[in-house]
């Protein structure tokens, strides 16, 4: 099977934003207290996870990446709500005749401790997908002290998702 007649699809998405102070720290949808005070830079809200999953889903159907839906050079997604984001690439992705099978993810952060966190990530990710909370999967990693992450300067993500023909 290639091409139009294949009935799944994968994508794979990732994204890293910089830790800055005076910043919200929001990942999947969910609003995290960090240590020293760090949030997320960007111009939407900066939701590093939610960022990469889009990017997944778009990928999967060949249809660019967010920049392109989401140009950062638009005043409109200043300080936007992922979530809402999320939900306008889940419609697209129904309109173009697919839905999404199961989504995984990972966030690499030094800290906070993600995981009490992680089932609310899940829930909002399933909500703006419209999918069940048993197909999103959510992990949590550090990075061991090593790289970027590791020295806090950012947080980054990595999704797949599996699309299916509707
Ligand atoms: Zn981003």
């Amino acid at each position: 099977m290639t091409g139009s007649k294949c009935k799944l699809r994968i994508g794979n998405g990732y994204d890293i934003h910089r830790l800055v102070p005076d910043r919200d720290l929001i990942i999947g949808g969910v609003k995290l207290e960090h240590p020293s005070g760090l949030g997320l830079d960007g111009h939407s809200d900066a939701d590093v996870l939610v960022h990469a999953l889009m990017d997944a889903m778009l990928g999967a159907l060949s249809l660019g990446d967010i920049g392109k839906y989401f140009p950062p050079e638009d005043d409109e997604w200043e300080g936007s709500d992922s979530l809402l984001l999320l939900k306008k690439v889940s419609e697209l992705i129904r309109l173009e005749g697919w839905q999404v099978v199961n989504i995984d993810s990972v966030v690499i952060a030094e800290r906070p401790k993600l995981k009490p966190h992680i089932d609310k990530m899940r829930q909002n990710i399933a909500n703006s997908t419209n999918i069940d909370c048993k197909a999103v999967g959510v992990k949590a990693t550090t990075n061991e002290s090593l790289g970027p992450e590791g020295r806090e300067e950012g947080i980054s993500s990595h999704a797949v998702v599996l699309l299916e023909r509707k």
